[in-house]
């Protein structure tokens, strides 16, 4: 085997990444090498690669490699290891947990009080090789391409996000339209949700809204989604909202959008800690508000993989565009780029894995 590989890496504190031939990392006995075959960019990476507040005050130590959604096959296992073996088509929980912590302990190591966030915190997926603890490895349906084994960790939040509690028979708002509020609507209709709204301010994104199953799509430019909404349902409001879009104007909408005693999922992450809420009316609504951190470990899993196994949720119209990883700075920026002309990129260390050419 080779000693060395490419690896994407944060080489200073500034804009910007850059690939470097690295030695391929040794493995503990608790840990799995894996060959990557696919990972998919997340708007985290985004963060990181324009280094803006968040990744200045989040990231510790450079140089690292950074990303963390990805599959590929477990070419080497400690000596402890048993769940995987090698062969393996596996793809990884990037919430990495202690296992000794009281949360870990009572079954929530998804938000462990120690967690270690891949490609945030330690090195991660974009590159040829990944070495990851046994515990976070999940081994695959290897009838599923690698482009959609890749994303199954941000589906994973939506599938988390949308059914925290059921959703058969319900009417359903997704707010923002990036990949994981585009995932959320096909999760919300495979389902069972009746009547399924999702807002948004692009138009690209809006259609893809539509082709995984959305029944109104609202340009938040255009229309008044808590009016439009309202109207929907005999003015009560919406069973369910899930806030995906980390805009305040948003989230004030979805709150105002709900019906009393519903359902309301905190998800999108804002710009400032501090932002208005209206808490008299989360109060008076008498409702359920939940806060949305990673997937359950690993109920949210198995979830996941049998949506896609059985077909009965597809999410090819998000995957919009499949790039070798030596074209990162170009996906760098079509993720940058508004309007957004992108939903999920997907990208190959090895463009033999890119399965049906690239879009
Ligand atoms: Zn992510
Ligand atoms: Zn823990």
């Amino acid at each position: 085997m080779a000693q060395t590989m490419m690896a994407l890496r944060k080489t200073k504190r500034g804009r910007g990444a850059e690939m470097q031939e690295i030695p391929i990392p040794d493995i503990k006995p608790n840990e799995v090498l894996i060959k990557i075959h696919a990972s998919s960019l997340c708007g985290t990476d985004v963060h990181i690669y324009e280094w803006d507040a968040w990744a200045q005050s989040r990231i510790k130590t450079v140089p690292y490699t950074v990303g963390h959604e990805t599959t590929g096959e477990v070419v080497k296992a400690g000596s402890v290891v048993t769940r995987v073996k090698e062969g393996d088509i596996v793809s990884v929980e990037t919430h990495i947990p202690c296992l000794h912590c009281k949360q870990c302990l009572t079954g929530q190591m998804h938000v462990c009080h120690n967690l270690q966030i891949l490609g945030v915190d330690r090195d991660g997926a974009f590159a040829e090789y990944l070495v990851v603890p046994e515990v976070v490895a999940w081994k695959n349906d290897t009838s599923i391409p690698p482009e959609l084994l890749s994303i199954q960790e941000p589906l994973g939040n939506a599938v988390h996000a949308t059914l925290i509690e059921p959703v058969h028979g319900k009417s359903v708002v997704i707010l923002g339209d990036g990949p994981i509020g585009l995932f959320a609507v096909g999760v919300a209709r495979a389902c069972g949700a009746t009547q399924i709204f999702l807002t948004g301010l692009d138009p690209f994104r809006l259609n893809i809204g539509k082709k995984m199953g959305a029944d109104r799509i609202i340009d938040v430019a255009k229309e008044d989604a808590v009016q439009v909404i309202k109207d929907a349902t005999d003015g009560l409001g919406a069973d369910v909202v899930l806030e995906m879009s980390g805009a305040n104007q948003s989230m004030q909408s979805g709150i105002a959008a709900l019906r009393r005693g519903g359902r309301f999922c905190f998800f999108g992450i804002y710009k400032d800690n501090l932002v208005p809420t209206p808490l008299n009316d989360i109060v008076f609504n008498g409702g359920t508000f939940y806060g949305i951190n990673g997937r359950l470990m690993f109920d949210t899993w198995f979830t996941v993989s049998n949506l896609l196994s059985s077909r009965r949720l597809d999410v090819t119209p998000v995957v919009t565009h499949k790039m070798p990883l030596t074209s990162f700075a170009e996906a760098f920026e079509l993720m940058i780029e508004v309007p957004k002309k992108v939903g999920k990129i997907v990208l190959f260390p090895d463009t033999k894995y890119m399965t049906n050419g690239s879009h």
